[in-house]
């Protein structure tokens, strides 16, 4: 079968090597260069995504915490396991039962990952090990395990295991139209026919159907998050809870600083996506309301933002939750949504609905 994959991302890269691997002809478009877009501006966690446990996707829970130990088993120079805190206060935003029943909830459904238990901290276990937290009505902390990754390189790793493979990688390439009936794919340079087109364009998915006149049953909301990079090496991560929100913020290790994030905020366009001063600010409060080392505006090293595609039925707004959809019309199969996490399963599952 011929394949045209458009979008080099890491959906775009996994599903493919995933199409290679099958022995499957594939040739991939991406307008810029690989992984430069949401893949390499993610918060660098392969995780199952503690809080979605409180919306009931257990199942998306469960799939995210096996595929987190694919990642590392394939490529451990990039990717390694890493605790994280969640500091409980009294009165604060979360119950230190709820969250410990949350923690034992994760643990459960990771059974078999081969990643350590969750467990409870003192206050002075957690004072020594973030020194700069602040105390006051500080109960202790629930400590649990994910993983970090550095996601353009681990992404670019996949994308050379794709060229291994087979598949063709067309940096630069923009595709301007496709025709899910003919399997015409047009480019900015030539036009060729394909088996099945596969559009992982990601923020971009829903610009490609209405620039080639196709409707699709999903709508896409665009949420940007922004982190922002600040100094100061760590050896574990710290989840804040946001005081009068339901989120939460990752203080994280990356490499000899810290990494901030993320926020939520609705952008139309998802070209031009920058951090705005309120989101900067908004990750610099939240932080200075727990630690003492406070940071300044002019601390930050360096921001980044990236493009959230969250997935809405056009009939069912239950299915406003969903992670990911994939939506078949002929010969084109839309991705919609997905974790980085997941996008080995996600991949996996493309080729097989690109089957009959
Ligand atoms: C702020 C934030 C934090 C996140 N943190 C995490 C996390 O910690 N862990 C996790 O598992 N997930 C996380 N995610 C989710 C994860 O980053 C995304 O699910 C994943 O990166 C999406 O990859 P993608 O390939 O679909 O999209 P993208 O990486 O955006 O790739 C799409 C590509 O398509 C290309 N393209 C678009 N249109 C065309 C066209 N017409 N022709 C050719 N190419 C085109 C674009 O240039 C782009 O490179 C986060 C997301 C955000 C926004």
């Amino acid at each position: 079968m011929k394949v045209a994959v458009i979008g080099g991302g890491i959906n775009g890269v996994m599903t493919a090597w995933a199409f290679a691997r099958h022995g499957d002809s594939v040739d991939l478009f991406e307008k810029g260069r690989l992984m430069s877009a949401t893949s390499r501006s993610s918060t660098k966690m392969l995780h199952g995504g503690l809080r979605y446990l409180e919306h009931g996707h257990f199942g998306l829970v469960r799939e995210a915490l096996q595929e987190r130990s694919w990642w590392i088993r394939q490529a451990p120079q990039l990717a390694s396991p890493l605790e994280l805190l969640i500091p409980i206060y009294r009165n604060g935003e979360r119950a230190k039962w709820l969250v410990g029943a949350g923690i034992r909830l994760y643990d459960l459904l990771a059974t078999g990952s081969g990643f350590p238990r969750g467990r409870w901290y003192g206050a002075d276990e957690v004072v020594e090990r973030f020194p700069h937290l602040k105390r006051d009505q500080l109960l202790g902390a629930y400590g649990y395990w994910d993983a970090c990754m550095d996601d353009y390189q681990l992404g670019l790793w996949a994308a050379e295991r794709a060229r291994e493979s087979g598949a063709r990688l067309h940096e630069r390439t923009t595709v301007l139209k496709i025709d899910p009936a003919t399997g015409e794919v047009s480019t900015d340079g030539p036009i060729a026919c394909y088996d099945r087109i596969v559009n992982v364009a990601g923020p971009w998915a829903e610009k490609l159907l209405a620039r080639s006149g196709v409707t699709s049953a999903y709508r896409l909301d665009l949420i940007r998050g922004s982190h922002v990079v600040v100094p100061g090496k760590r050896e574990q991560g710290c989840v804040l809870q946001v005081s009068g929100e339901k989120r939460i913020l990752f203080v994280l290790p990356l490499g000899d600083k810290t990494l901030l994030g993320t926020t939520e905020v609705s952008q139309a366009d998802p070209d031009h996506c920058a951090p705005s001063d309120e989101e900067i600010n908004y990750l610099i409060a939240n932080y200075n309301r727990c630690f003492f080392e406070v940071i300044a505006r002019q601390d930050i090293i360096s921001s980044f933002a990236g493009i959230r595609p969250i997935v809405a039925s056009k009939t069912d707004f239950s299915a406003a939750s969903r992670e990911s959809v994939i939506e078949r019309q002929g010969r084109l199969i839309n991705v919609f949504g997905g974790k980085w996490t997941t996008s080995r399963s996600l991949a996996e599952a493309v080729v097989t609905k690109s089957q009959h």
